[in-house]
């Protein structure tokens, strides 16, 4: 056993001697921060290995109430660059992104026209929903926003991101695509997603579901009464037999309509756990890589077509 417990040593000894030109590997690198995981993924796929990436928030958290921790803090003071999405999907840290960063964070949102986005409520102008990435068409111009600065950033490597940029926007035009095909196996009078927070909202539009949250835009604000009966009578005049959970939200509002539902003589199931504001952590659900963008998307349209076809 010695023997092979020195070897281990000297193994960790040696490569703990290689550290010093990893490290200076590391800080040639631009030091990208992303705020949220879908933004993570883009810039993993865009800036490779050729930039350090931190992504804040972990997965399965809400980013509408998520609040920094010191250690977050000091990573966004350090970083080259900061992507985050913007529109105020990041609740608890708009002052820090928009004020104190002084030309280094960029929201990914920045470049969208803005008659392609959804108002925040109906009838408000000015303020607009941030949940853009449920449109893939829309998060292409996410990718090509990142892949221009990081390419102004880093001249040198731009050919390099500039590539793989490509190669995102293919991806995903790709994926809308499929998408579009698999929800086609939900007959019209189905195409109704009713689900915790109003977080789907690009989704339905680009895809054709009618879509119902119960806590509007922000998870910050609790569904009131009158939201949950009206989806109670609209899930019994429907006939809808499936609703759903979101992975970063609380499930009571949901579990509250499905018990108010059976009250009323009306069964109605919870579809499964969506992912709406966060992707999920590698291996969690078997066959879906859900800590990716693609892989979340993927897992969403199989559960609504399964619960609502
Ligand atoms: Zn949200």
């Amino acid at each position: 056993m010695r023997p092979v417990f020195l070897c281990i040593l000297f193994c960790a000894l040696s490569q703990g001697c290689d550290q010093p030109s990893a490290t200076q590997a590391t800080a040639t690198k631009p030091r990208v921060v992303a705020t949220t995981t879908m933004i993570g993924d883009l810039v993993r796929q865009i800036g490779g290995e050729d930039v350090a990436l931190t992504v804040i928030m972990p997965a399965g958290v809400d980013p509408h109430s998520f609040k920094p921790s010191t250690a977050d803090m000091a990573e966004v003071a350090r970083a080259d660059l900061v992507f985050y999405n913007g529109l105020h999907l990041e609740g608890k840290m708009v002052e820090l992104l928009e004020q104190k960063l002084g030309g280094r964070a960029f929201a990914i949102t920045r470049d969208m026209p803005r008659g392609k986005l959804l108002a925040w409520a109906e009838g408000e102008s000015g303020a607009y929903d941030p949940h853009v990435w449920f449109d893939p068409t829309l998060w292409v111009d996410a990718a090509k926003l990142i892949g221009a600065e990081l390419a102004k950033k880093d001249p040198a490597k731009a050919p390099d991101y500039h590539n793989r940029t490509a190669a995102a926007v293919e991806a995903l035009m790709l994926l809308d695509g499929e998408v579009r095909g698999k929800l086609a196996m939900i007959p019209a009078e189905r195409r109704v997603l009713i689900t915790s927070h109003d977080a789907f909202s690009y989704f339905g539009r680009a895809y054709d579901i009618d879509v119902r949250g119960l806590q509007g835009i922000s998870t910050e604000t609790q569904a009131g009464l009158t939201n949950i009966t009206a989806a109670v009578d609209h899930i019994v005049a429907k006939k809808i037999p499936a609703i759903f959970v979101e992975s970063s939200v609380p499930h009571s509002t949901i579990e509250r309509v499905v018990a108010d539902c059976k009250a009323r003589g009306v069964e109605v199931t919870i579809g499964g756990e969506l992912y709406s504001d966060a992707m999920g952590s590698p291996g969690e659900r078997p066959g879906y890589a859900v800590d990716t963008y693609a892989g979340m998307m993927r897992y969403n349209v199989d559960l609504l077509v399964n619960g609502l076809r």
